[in-house]
């Protein structure tokens, strides 16, 4: 039993940073530059947490942030809970107003991102990561022992479920408090925080999607940035969107300087979606 939690433990930390600093900061993002080995490794401990293909999965989060909590939003919390935490994985097709060509010209243009995607069949691509996440463990047996094996396996499926119901709880204002009014219903949740080493901090990244840095106060600890900046450091990251410009002042709830957010943004999303500058609950 202790092999099996300790892998699992350890198992959750890869898969957390691929799910986040992978998938998330990186691919959906761009927020921070590294060399494709780096990116592969972030990306692959998140493909093993049966996040499915990247694509999808980086087009879907742009679209999120284009149409938050509206309409279009892919999981908006007003096409009810059981749509917004598990329906919309169920869809076929990528959504009719999606093209990912144009939301996600960086990642189709990768071959491996390409094969993952299984031609926009988004059951197909899911089934894919399933069968692939499965050998995957199988073949850690003869390496590792089945505990070992069995401790990963379950660690990855305990990330596909933490990153589904993030969506809901993250965008429950009732569960958590915002530093930015930022048009959508994004909230700063710590226990979220901690469970995806800074992600839970979700008002300070829909204020300024571009930093691959949540934490926009003192007090507030993002564990994915520190591993992001580590890297940084010694040049495994060459260059980091650290957010700095729009970092507020202890519990000082002031306007930050307003600079350009929109360089900040995805690279590929049209920056009519971006915010011009985030913009702050009054204290
Ligand atoms: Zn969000
Ligand atoms: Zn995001």
């Amino acid at each position: 039993m202790l092999e099996i939690t300790l892998s699992f433990l350890v198992s959750l930390v890869f898969c957390t940073l691929g799910t986040t600093i992978g998938y998330h900061r990186l691919l959906a993002h761009r927020s921070f530059r590294c060399p494709k080995a780096v990116e592969y490794f972030f990306v692959g401990c998140g493909y093993l947490a049966f996040q499915t293909s990247p694509i999808w999965w980086a087009s879907m989060h742009r679209i999120h942030h284009k149409y938050s909590d509206q309409e279009k939003d892919p999981h908006a919390i007003l096409h009810g809970w059981r749509r917004s935490v598990y329906g919309w994985i169920f869809d076929e097709r990528y959504p009719e107003y999606l093209d990912k060509n144009l939301v996600s010209p960086d990642l189709v243009n990768d071959p491996i991102y390409r094969f993952l995607d299984c031609n926009g069949d988004v059951q197909k691509g899911h089934l894919l990561n399933g069968f692939l996440n499965f050998m995957c463990r199988f073949a850690m047996v003869p390496f590792f022992g089945w505990k070992i094996a069995l401790g990963s396996l379950l660690a990855g499926l305990a990330m596909q479920q933490i990153t589904l119901w993030f969506n809901l709880v993250s965008h429950m204002p009732q569960w958590g408090y915002k530093n930015y009014d930022t048009a959508d219903d994004s909230t700063n949740n710590a226990f979220l925080t901690v469970l995806t080493l800074g992600e839970g901090l979700h008002n300070n990244h829909h204020a300024v999607p571009g930093s691959a840095n949540n934490s926009m106060k003192k007090g507030e600890i993002d564990i994915g940035w520190w591993i992001i900046n580590g890297m940084r450091k010694v040049g495994l990251v060459s260059w980091a969107n650290d957010g700095f410009a729009h970092r507020l002042e202890s519990n000082l709830r002031i306007s930050p300087n307003s600079t350009d957010i929109k360089r900040f943004g995805p690279i590929p999303v049209p920056s009519e979606q971006m915010q011009e500058e985030p913009v702050l609950v009054n204290s």
